[in-house]
C-alpha cells in the first residue's frame, strides 16, 4: 500500500447495519434505509483469502438487494472446492457460510465418503437454495430465514465419481451404511456450521440438510439431530 493511503481509506463497518439497529438509547429512532446504502459494507478480502488458500476458486457476484432485510452485499458463487469438488447449482453465499462449507466437506464429508466406499470419491454436493429473500420453512409470516442474508444452504444429495449419489432423506434406524454416511456428516456439520437441521428436526426438512451461520448470543449451536 503506497504511503499515506492508509489515512484515506474509510473506516471499515464491523456489520452491516441492519433495520432494527437504533441511533441513540430512546429505541425511538431507526437508521433510515438511505443511510444504510450508503455504508454499505466493506468486501471481505482477508475471508476471500482464506477460501484462496483452502484451493477454492470461486466467483465475487453483483450485490442481491432484496426485499426489506432481504440481500447480500457480496454473494459468492463457488466453482470448485478443493479437490475439484462441485457445488450445483450455482451458490449465492456469504464468505462466512462458504468457509463453513469448505470446512465441513473437507474434515467430516470427504473421510465420510472414505470410510463409507473407499472406492468412491465425491465429486459434488446438490443443493437445492443459498440466497433466497424469504421467511423460515418458506412461511410468509415467519421472521425472515438465514437463506434471505446469504447464511444458509440447503444440502440434498451427493454425488460420487461413479455416477451413484446419497440423497438426504429419513434414514432413521434404517441400520444400511446410507444412514451411517448421512449421520456422521450431519454431526460433523454442528463443528463447522451454527445451526443444522433435517430429516427429523420437523416437518420441513425431511428431504435436505439445512445448514447456516448464524450469530447467537454466546455462540450457541442449534443442532436438531434425531434421536
Ligand atoms: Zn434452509
Amino acid at each position: 500500500m503506497p504511503f499515506g493511503l492508509a489515512q484515506e481509506l474509510p473506516i471499515p463497518n464491523e456489520r452491516p447495519i441492519k433495520q432494527d439497529d437504533k441511533l441513540n438509547g430512546s429505541g425511538a429512532v431507526s437508521k433510515p434505509k438511505e443511510f444504510e446504502a450508503a455504508i454499505k459494507p466493506l468486501r471481505d478480502y482477508a475471508c476471500e483469502k482464506r477460501l484462496s488458500d483452502l484451493g477454492i476458486k470461486f466467483r465475487v457476484l453483483p450485490t442481491e438487494n432484496g426485499e426489506g432485510a432481504c440481500g447480500v452485499a457480496y454473494p459468492i458463487a463457488i466453482d470448485t472446492l478443493a479437490n475439484n469438488i462441485t457445488v450445483k447449482p450455482d451458490t449465492a453465499l456469504n464468505c462466512n457460510a462458504v468457509e463453513a462449507l469448505a470446512g465441513w466437506v473437507e474434515k467430516s464429508v470427504i473421510p465420510a465418503v472414505s470410510a463409507y466406499d473407499s472406492d468412491k470419491k465425491l465429486t459434488s454436493i446438490s443443493q437445492a437454495s443459498t440466497y433466497v429473500c424469504r421467511g423460515r420453512n418458506n412461511q410468509k409470516t415467519a421472521k425472515l430465514s438465514e437463506h434471505a442474508t446469504g447464511n444458509a444452504i440447503d444440502i440434498v444429495a451427493f454425488d460420487f465419481s461413479d455416477g451413484s449419489s446419497i440423497k438426504i432423506e429419513p434414514r432413521d434406524r434404517k441400520g444400511s451404511d446410507e444412514e451411517a454416511f448421512q449421520k456422521a456428516v450431519r454431526f460433523g456439520a454442528c463443528l463447522h456450521f451454527t445451526t443444522v437441521l433435517g430429516p427429523g428436526s420437523d416437518a420441513f426438512h425431511d428431504d435436505h440438510l439445512h445448514l447456516d451461520v448464524a450469530e447467537r448470543r454466546g455462540g450457541y449451536r442449534l443442532c436438531r439431530f434425531p434421536q
